[in-house]
């Protein structure tokens, strides 16, 4: 017997089985005893249907306690063939069987939804978390730009009270100031006898003024006016003055500073680096209105 003969004619099942005569299962283990495939596949066939056997015999056990009761039974138990119990017995495993992988692949599917379900609620959560900060900090950024607004808001309301206070103190000056008489000096030519221009000033006026034209056409950075009583003396004197547009100085004194009487006034021109220039001299005669009756 040679192992194409035994894999050919499943003489290994049937040798399990006892289904060889006795000179056939001698001639096959004369064969196997030098064969190791043939010893592998007859320890697993053999101890498949010692399998197959014990499935089988359970089987018996369990249809035997159902059918306890009636004798009738039990006799038709010993009917039913044994080949039918392991063919039922193999049935079941192979249920199990499909219903453990339908019931495995479905455990993997829930878990792999109950994965996803957990990222996506984590993911979520971030995202909440992130919000709820975004809105704390947006929240801070509204209430800096609320108390800048106010502190602005403050200052502008100070600063506004503050105008009010120089206005109305503009003001206090001012209703003195309106109507104020403004008198145009002539200069006179060097060597000329001096006409003075008389100015005639009403009592009502505190202050008045004075708008002298600069005919010397030389640049002066600045200008200096003095005035002079008869005696020769100073009585005002200030420098800084720029002429405006008509090219004319103007300066406005208080009528208490001078009594009646002739005086000069004298106009400086500053050359660089620190040299006065005469410009002009303006001679007026100054007297007071008498009060009307
Ligand atoms: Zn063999």
């Amino acid at each position: 017997m040679n192992h194409e003969y035994i894999n050919q004619f499943n003489v290994i099942d049937h040798y399990v089985l006892g289904h060889l005569t006795a000179s056939e299962a001698e001639e096959f283990e004369d064969h196997f005893i030098d064969c190791p495939t043939c010893v592998d596949q007859l320890n697993t066939t053999r101890s498949l249907v010692q399998d197959l056997k014990g499935l089988a015999v359970q089987e018996t056990l369990v249809l035997g306690r159902e059918k306890a009761p009636s004798t009738r039974g039990r006799s038709l138990k010993r009917l039913v063939p044994n080949r039918l119990s392991m063919a039922v017995a193999f049935g079941c495993i192979v249920v199990a069987g499909v219903l453990s992988f339908v019931a495995l692949r479905r455990i993997t599917q829930l878990e792999a939804e109950l994965r996803q379900t957990r990222e996506a609620a984590s993911t979520v959560r971030q995202e909440y978390q992130l919000s709820l900060a975004t809105a704390a900090e947006s929240e801070r950024q509204q209430q800096e730009a609320r108390q800048q607004l106010a502190q602005r808001v403050d200052e502008l309301e100070r600063k506004l009270k503050d105008d009010e206070r120089d206005q109305s103190s503009v003001r206090g000056l001012g209703t003195s100031e309106v109507n104020f008489p403004i008198f145009a000096l002539v200069s006179v030519p060097r060597g000329q006898v001096p006409a003075p221009t008389e100015i005639v000033l009403p009592t009502s006026s505190p202050r008045f003024a004075f708008s002298i034209p600069v005919e010397d056409t030389r640049d002066f950075s600045v200008y200096r006016v003095t005035i002079v009583d008869q005696r020769g003396r100073t009585v005002w004197k200030l420098s800084g003055f720029r002429p405006d547009q008509y090219h004319s100085l103007s300066l406005s004194l208080s009528s208490s500073l001078l009594v009646p009487g002739t005086y000069d006034l004298r106009v400086d021109g500053l050359m660089p680096p620190n040299e006065w220039s005469t410009v002009g001299s303006y001679p007026f005669r100054f007297t007071r209105l008498k009060k009307v009756r």
